[in-house]
């Protein structure tokens, strides 16, 4: 065969030592370092698809997380970024409502800590609620009216509107919430 006569100088893959390839795609100096360079490539698919299976695993746990009111410190630093310590000083300030369900096992307002809000008692029971307007226009906040007169953010407004069940109406670009529920909920949380 032609091809055992051709010497080509090539660095092996694996061992990094010179050798003589006999054909242009040889990659290793010899079986034993295809083997060894073969297995590595399957380690690290292995460990990389572990990872993406973590990765997938974290992210459905924090999906899972997001659609709980309470959730644990360890949670809340994993998913807000801040310390225990910080978590821990609101909780003590009374600015994020906390159940103790005993030794280690404080759940916090996952809304509140989300909002950086000050604790409210939530009603005892959601009236129910018309979605009916009765309210004429002069006896409305629009979202952004609200979030300027108590100082929150608009992303804030939306949620506490759709927490309690204020009735919205929108007209044109704007969303109309009445006055009046809206001020005894914020009332309640200065
Ligand atoms: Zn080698």
């Amino acid at each position: 065969m032609g091809y055992s006569q051709l010497k080509i100088p090539r660095i092996c893959e694996y061992c990094s030592k010179p050798f003589e390839a006999k054909t242009v795609s040889t990659r290793f100096c010899s079986k034993e370092c295809g083997n060894k360079s073969g297995k590595e490539v399957k380690k690290q698919a292995k460990e990389d698809e572990r990872k993406q299976q973590i990765l997938k695993e974290s992210a459905a746990s924090i999906a899972k997380i997001q659609t709980r009111p309470y959730i644990s410190i360890a949670e809340a630093v994993i998913l807000y970024g801040i310390s225990k310590n910080t978590i821990h000083r609101l909780i003590k300030s009374g600015r994020i409502p906390a159940i103790n369900l005993g030794e280690r096992l404080t759940r916090i307002s996952r809304v509140h800590i989300e909002a950086m809000f000050p604790a409210i008692e939530l009603p005892e029971k959601p009236k129910e609620q018309s979605t009916k307007m009765i309210y004429e226009p002069n006896e409305c906040y629009t979202i952004a009216e609200v979030s300027t007169k108590f100082g929150v953010s608009l992303s804030t407004v939306n949620k506490t509107i759709r927490r309690f069940g204020v009735p919205m109406r929108q007209v044109g670009k704007f969303v109309y919430v009445p006055k009046e529920q809206i001020d005894k909920i914020f009332a309640s949380k200065q």
